[in-house]
């Protein structure tokens, strides 16, 4: 039990819900993230990493839980005297904010690495598990819709998701390295968990770099993912669409769909519970539980529960 090795994969606001669930449980010690850069954009200036910086001040209490992004206590005089001067401010920075955002620029300009950069940060808020990269490289989400190709923030945030998605791609991907770190910490996995993210956009971006996705499926771990939809509806944001635009279908058969290469396990919520059959029929274990995390005893229970249902499956496959 002492050597387990637990990896989270985890997009943004649904990846963080679950990090807070194993860092408030008996597993903490156990467990590392792999966290998705793919959201990242320049703003004034400014290199910005939306989820990563989630993770990171939801880890260490600092986010603001009415949103479930940006920083408790924060005040926007730095946003509204950029807009007195003229600037496009779609893009919410507070100011507390902005000091990371300043600082992870400084750093990057000086040749630091986005790993480091992320564990100096994670450092400065408390944050106990460790939050790796897939990539150190820049890669960029970006999304075709009738009116043209937008980076991922003009589309989330921007246009607030209205726009139909007919094309996703991954800027920069091909060329992107795998860290060690991820590489390694995924082929020493006993049990991966796939966070309730978007699968195409949060999990799917960390899998496109390259030599990610293969590592997954070699880990020789027991997988199991959290399903991100409740009801044959995501709790927020655009998974919904995306599934849709991929060619995939709104349910956990299409959350499947998505990992079906390596996965061993799912979790979907009670009200999909007629989903469970299928599932079972192509192989999986499923777990049927409440999976609408509000409170921090609601994700570490639901993470605990997780675990644990992992390892008493991955015992009996092996026995
Ligand atoms: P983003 O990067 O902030 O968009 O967040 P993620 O990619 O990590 O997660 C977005 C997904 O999380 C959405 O599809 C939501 O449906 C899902 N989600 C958010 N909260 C919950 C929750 O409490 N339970 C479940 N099952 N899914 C959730
Ligand atoms: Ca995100």
């Amino acid at each position: 039990m002492t050597s387990l090795n637990i990896t989270l994969l985890a997009g943004g606001v649904g990846g963080a819900k679950a990090a807070e669930g194993l860092a408030k449980s008996q597993y903490a010690s156990s467990t590392k993230i792999i966290g998705n850069i793919a959201d990242d954009d320049e703003f004034h200036g400014l290199w910005v990493s939306p989820d990563i910086d989630t993770l990171i001040y939801s880890l260490g209490d600092q986010i603001d839980r009415q949103q479930g992004w940006g920083r408790k206590n924060e005040t926007h005089q730095v946003l509204t005297e950029l807009k007195a001067l003229g600037q496009d401010t779609w893009m919410t920075l507070g100011d507390l904010d902005l000091a990371t955002h300043i600082f992870r620029t400084n750093l990057k300009h000086q040749g630091v690495s986005a790993s480091d950069i992320t564990e100096r940060l994670a450092k400065r808020h408390g944050v106990s598990l460790p939050i790796l990269l897939p990539t150190d490289d820049v890669v960029q989400t970006r999304v075709k819709t009738p009116q043209g190709w937008l980076s991922f923030q003009e589309f989330f945030v921007r246009e607030h998701c209205q726009a139909d998605v007919l094309d996703i791609e991954y800027q920069g991907i091909a060329n992107a390295k795998p860290t060690p770190e991820a590489l390694e910490q995924i082929a020493n996995s006993d049990l991966i968990i796939i966070a309730p993210s978007n699968p195409i956009v949060s999990i799917g971006a960390i899998l496109a770099v390259p030599e990610i996705q293969q590592a997954v499926e070699k880990s020789g771990a027991y997988i199991i993912a959290i399903s991100p939809l409740i009801g044959g509806k995501t709790v927020k944001g655009p998974a919904d669409k995306m599934l849709e635009s991929a060619g995939k279908s709104i349910d956990s058969k299409g959350i499947y769909d998505c990992y079906n290469t390596f996965l061993q396990a799912m979790v979907i919520d009670d009200v999909d519970q007629q989903e469970a059959t299928w599932l079972q029929g192509q192989g999986l274990d499923v777990l049927v539980t409440p999976t609408l995390m509000k409170t921090p005893e609601d994700k570490t229970a639901l993470l605990t529960k997780v675990v644990e249902f992992a390892l008493s499956c991955k015992k009996q496959r092996a026995a």
